[in-house]
């Protein structure tokens, strides 16, 4: 039976760092140039057009876009920053949980267990 892992070390600083990435998003964000509605528009006349920010991201496995208002980007390109950062963390978690429970539990880790029972095996087929 596994033990219970008591995370005192890593799990606070990860969840700290995770926490310090708010507000975090995936997506990704692109600058297009869109015409308008306007008649007689000189910006869309010369092929100009007028920029806008589009954000880009999959919803229930569909892509989909959303504009995005001037004064957003700055805080939609945080958000994104921050959601490849949360990725990483994520990343990192798996290995520090294991690296904790093997540093709490050092007899219980490896394959040693069960190489030892199939060992066992193969010596009482033959005997
Ligand atoms: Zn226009």
């Amino acid at each position: 039976m596994l033990g219970v892992v008591k995370s005192k070390m890593v799990q606070p600083s990860l969840w700290q760092q995770l926490q310090a990435c708010w507000p975090a998003l995936k997506g990704s964000l692109a600058l297009v140039h869109k015409p308008c509605i306007r008649p007689n528009c000189r910006a869309c006349a010369s092929g100009q057009k007028h920029p806008n920010y589009l954000l880009s991201f999959t919803q229930k496995g569909r892509r989909r876009s959303l504009y995005v208002p001037l004064a957003m980007v700055p805080i939609i390109k945080r958000a994104l920053a921050n959601g490849r950062r949360v990725e990483d963390l994520l990343y990192k978690t798996g290995p520090a949980l294991l690296k904790e429970y093997r540093s709490q539990n050092p007899a219980q880790t490896g394959p040693t267990a069960p190489l030892k029972r199939s060992q066992a095996r193969k010596r009482s087929s033959k005997s």
